[in-house]
């Protein structure tokens, strides 16, 4: 905007003219929904087979909804006391998104957002990177200080109020119109191309908010329900036995694809076929993740709902562990990741992460391995503390770091590092495809080391043992354009949901359960998924309640040989309480 020099006086030449406010809004409106959603409109660009004339005009009546949904949006929000810090943060709403979506692939979800509240240092300073830099300085501060430094006229609040909401009304006739008249084709566009809702800034976020918000309320308003009020252990060790142990690792980002003993060319799991080839280990093939992010997958991974009652869940629950221990069993969480998403609260557990080890650890970030060698130590803890009673038998979790990206290469000690070169960079799109997949099997190879790792120890111990390893969900390395996970899984790529699951008994602990050896081998093939687990360790752990559901557990044809375990099924089928949730595999 020029100054009119004929309207100002001399004095006042310098400065802007104030805007009108509603042109002000039309201003931003205009930003936020043309270069504010580029990630966006490259997608609708891509989705049009023909780029030509009809294409354009669709692409054009998507924009005239999107413009004025958004001057309607700001319309109703953006009011005089709050207007100027409002607009910098939808400014910088749109930028950060726009280069999340555009650098990963990734769309803005109601679990994108508890992802992004949840976050920490650690993964904050994975995704740092100067193009980061470059996108925000160009697409937030600069539009964010223009935008700041406006001056705008000032209007007695009854007008200002009438003037917003007939613009407002005015953008919404306009909303109407257009989608009217290009139904057929939007209506078919978002039908099939889901993600595309999830793609549009600010809406997207200002959507996923008010769910998390919603579903955050929901849960801090119900009290916490207890499950497996009448967990027993089915049988105590007898006189002169040891109590079991048992180790249950949840791996982190780890696809089926790349693990070696599901068929990858290329053999990232060495140590674990030499186990599978003297038949101590099972390799479970075909398992689907809960979820496609760590937030969603962990708790449902130990939660008794499965996954499709787990979705759309807001009632807070007790899980596994609790039951485990409220059957007289010891529980201990090691985190070396970002913490047990509410799983361990109500159980002893220790954080690896920030420990000072020189040979694991460096920059504040520990490898896994730093788990194997406080659990000794820990478990002395865990003893000493218990004061003189006899424990039925103890279930430690290692939470992995696992593959967690971008940042892949990280993950691994030098010495591990056998496929070069590595993919070095945080932008993933920077590096060759075959450099990022280096990095990443990599990771995995290291997670072969501290499985076969955790049962060389386990094999030390003077009880009978066992372990059972299962990742949180998979990763895109740049199939399709898409990059780490999270995609709503409704939608999600396979590579995202596909995990791998793998699981050694010791000779004791096999013989004290009487289960025939491998008796889990037909499961082993069949499609299973993070549903079956909390079913599943119950009967590992011997612990028995009326909310276990047999058709949920992998063990239920071992547990079928032993004629105790066999009573104890056929008594608790029959009694189920009507008010156990119960409800069918979504695998
Ligand atoms: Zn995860």
């Amino acid at each position: 905007m020029t100054p009119n020099s004929v309207d100002l006086a001399p004095a006042d030449a310098q400065l802007p003219r104030p805007w009108n406010p509603m042109n002000l809004l039309m201003v931003l409106a205009l930003w936020l929904s043309t270069l504010g959603n580029l990630p966006l409109w490259g997608a609708m660009w891509n989705l049009t087979e023909t780029h030509g004339l009809r294409a354009l005009l669709g692409l054009m009546g998507f924009a005239l909804i999107v413009l004025s949904a958004t001057i309607v949006l700001l319309c109703l929000l953006v009011w005089p006391s709050w207007r100027k810090p409002l607009g910098v943060l939808l400014i910088l709403v749109a930028a950060g998104n726009s280069y999340f979506m555009h650098t990963y692939g990734v769309v803005i979800d109601p679990t994108m957002m508890v992802n992004t509240v949840q976050t920490d240092v650690h993964e904050v300073r994975d995704l740092l990177s100067w193009s980061m830099v470059w996108v925000l300085a160009l697409g937030a501060a600069l539009p964010g200080w223009w935008w700041w430094r406006q001056p705008v006229q000032k209007m007695p609040a009854r007008r200002l109020a009438g003037r917003q909401l007939g613009l407002a009304a005015l953008a919404f006739l306009l909303l109407w119109v257009v989608v009217w008249a290009t139904f057929q084709d939007l209506a078919s566009t978002m039908r099939n191309q889901k993600s595309l809702r999830y793609m549009l800034n600010p809406f997207n976020t200002i959507y996923a908010s008010a769910r998390l918000v919603e579903g955050q309320t929901a849960q801090a308003r119900m009290p916490l329900q207890p499950i497996g009020q009448d967990a027993v252990m089915a049988r105590s060790a007898g006189a002169g036995q040891l109590p079991p142990l048992i180790v249950l690792v949840v791996g982190e980002t780890v696809r089926a694809a790349n693990f070696g003993l599901g068929g990858y060319a290329r053999d990232t799991t060495p140590q674990l076929r030499q186990l599978q080839n003297k038949g101590e280990l099972a390799y479970f093939a075909n398992v689907s993740s809960c979820g496609t992010n760590t937030q969603v997958s962990v708790p449902c991974m130990f939660s008794h709902l499965g996954r499709e009652a787990h979705s759309k869940n807001d009632t807070p629950y007790e899980n596994l562990l609790d039951v485990l221990q409220r059957a007289g069993m010891q529980v201990l969480w090691l985190d070396n990741q970002s913490g047990c998403k509410g799983v361990c609260d109500r159980v002893p557990n220790a954080d690896t992460r920030e420990l000072k080890d020189p040979t694991l650890c460096t920059d504040g970030e520990c490898f896994d391995e730093i788990m194997l060698r406080v659990l000794p130590e820990r478990l002395a803890q865990l003893d000493n503390a218990r004061s003189g009673g006899k424990t039925s038998g103890t279930v430690v979790v290692l939470h992995q770091m696992g593959n967690h990206g971008p940042a892949y290469y990280k993950r691994t000690p030098t010495e591990m590092k056998i496929y070069q070169p590595e993919c070095t960079s945080k932008v993933l799109q920077d590096c060759p495809a075959q450099n990022i997949v280096n990095a990443y099997d990599n990771a995995v190879h290291y997670t072969d080391h501290l499985l076969a790792k955790t049962v060389t120890w386990l094999k030390t111990q003077q009880r009978p043992t066992a372990m059972l390893y299962v990742s949180d969900h998979g990763e895109s390395l740049g199939e399709k354009g898409l990059y780490l996970h999270g995609m709503p899984y409704m939608m999600a790529p396979k590579e995202q949901s596909h995990v791998p699951m793998v699981f050694w008994l010791s000779k004791p602990l096999q013989s004290r359960l009487q289960w025939d050896a491998q008796c889990w081998k037909k499961m082993a093939a069949e499609p299973i998924s993070h549903d079956h687990l909390f079913h599943s360790v119950l009967t590992l752990a011997q612990v028995k309640t009326k909310w276990q559901q047999p058709e949920l557990d992998i063990f239920a044809g071992c547990a079928a040989r032993s004629p105790q375990a066999n009573h104890f099924r056929q008594s608790t089928t029959a009694t189920v309480p009507t008010a156990t949730p119960r409800h069918t595999a979504a695998s």
